[in-house]
């Protein structure tokens, strides 16, 4: 259950709330928005004794049942997608974001070149990687800070957002000092203390589904974003682990759809990581528009041959160029029904 307070209710009549739910045996979880504040209601068994008689208090606006574990992300607590501004552009709207870029920043040289290319080609975000969790201790690692204040100076030089990757609870704050959407990557989507620490964070994050995880720990994880205080949350469907070897990963797009049912974020998909191979991206990327996903993030470098991370995945500017004027008539067609999507719901 999850209840909604008045707006501006004072500190006293949200305690009085919150003491009744406990009365009944259940454990409280408040959110303090600008100018309301959200109880997630958390314990086991019925709760209609609890709902009916919180729903009577004077300071209760709404009472809401909600069966899925996952409670503040859930669609059974909010109809209406949440959209969430990324530089101009509003993802999980009527707005199609693509974000691109290298899989690591390596040099100034590099950023500013996959940075002019990407904005050129339509991109509203340069992503870039400047922490990076890699396989081997002996891969490149990259730049770290030095690595942000590179992204920061792409930025300043092409107006484009900046996505970047934070690994660990003790980087939050200096990553959101310079970027515009803070990643958590597929292999850090379940390190809880990561997941607690940016619940304070201004930003916007982006939460890339684990290697093996299902759809349920994937919106629980994103659960544990919004319960700690951070609403705007992206999921990232990047490809899961199965048998199939011909792919770097698979694909699970029917995951975008399943999600659209059962959460308000928006979702992203990202052909790079999902197929390894620069040749699938664009097929990938068309089927992804297709089926209805917010927003693409793909790998871009300036040369391929000799990147530092996932070259063989990564497009050149050229071929990005290409892809993205091949999925303008798919981008019109997802245009038109979002647009009617939002005119049945009114
Ligand atoms: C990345 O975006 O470069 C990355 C490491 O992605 P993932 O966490 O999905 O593997
Ligand atoms: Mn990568």
């Amino acid at each position: 259950m999850v209840i909604s307070m008045k707006l501006h209710s004072s500190r006293e009549e949200i305690e009085q709330v919150c003491k009744r739910i406990e009365h009944f045996g259940y454990k409280v979880h408040s959110i303090e928005g600008e100018e309301r504040v959200v109880i997630g209601v958390v314990g086991r068994g019925d709760v209609t004794n609890c709902l009916e008689s919180v729903e009577a208090m004077p300071q209760v606006e709404s009472a809401v049942r909600i069966s899925a574990p996952y409670k503040f992300v859930s669609r059974e607590f909010r109809r209406a997608k949440t959209q969430i501004r990324l530089n101009g552009a509003e993802i999980g709207g009527d707005e199609f974001v693509v974000m691109a870029g290298p899989c690591s920043v390596e040099s100034e040289e590099q950023i500013m070149n996959a940075a002019e290319a990407v904005a050129r080609a339509g991109a509203k975000m340069l992503r870039g990687g400047a922490f990076k969790p890699r396989t081997s201790p002996y891969d490149f690692q990259g730049l770290e800070e030095e690595g942000l204040k590179l992204l920061a100076k792409a930025r300043s030089a092409t107006g484009l957002g900046i996505v970047t990757e934070v690994m660990s609870d003790s980087d939050v704050d200096l990553v959101a000092e310079y970027a515009d959407v803070l990643q958590v990557g597929a292999r850090n989507m379940q390190n809880f203390a990561l997941l607690k620490a940016l619940g304070p964070c201004q930003r916007p994050i982006l939460l890339k589904r684990g290697l093996s995880s299902t759809v349920k720990e994937l919106l629980m994880s994103a659960e544990y974003i919004v319960a700690h205080g951070n609403p705007n949350v992206i999921l990232c469907e990047r490809g899961i682990r199965t048998y199939e070897t011909a792919t770097r990963n698979t694909c699970d797009l029917t995951a975008v759809a399943v999600l659209d049912e059962l959460t308000h974020l928006p979702v992203m998909v990202d052909p790079s990581h999902a197929t390894g191979k620069r040749s699938l991206v664009p097929a990938l990327s068309r089927a992804a528009v297709a089926i209805g996903c917010d927003g693409l993030i793909v790998e871009v470098h300036p040369c391929p041959e000799q990147a530092m991370s996932d070259g063989a995945q990564s497009l050149n500017p050229k071929q990005f160029t290409a892809m993205m004027k091949e999925l303008e008539p798919y981008l019109r067609l997802w245009k038109d029904s979002r647009v009617t999507e939002a005119a049945a719901a009114v």
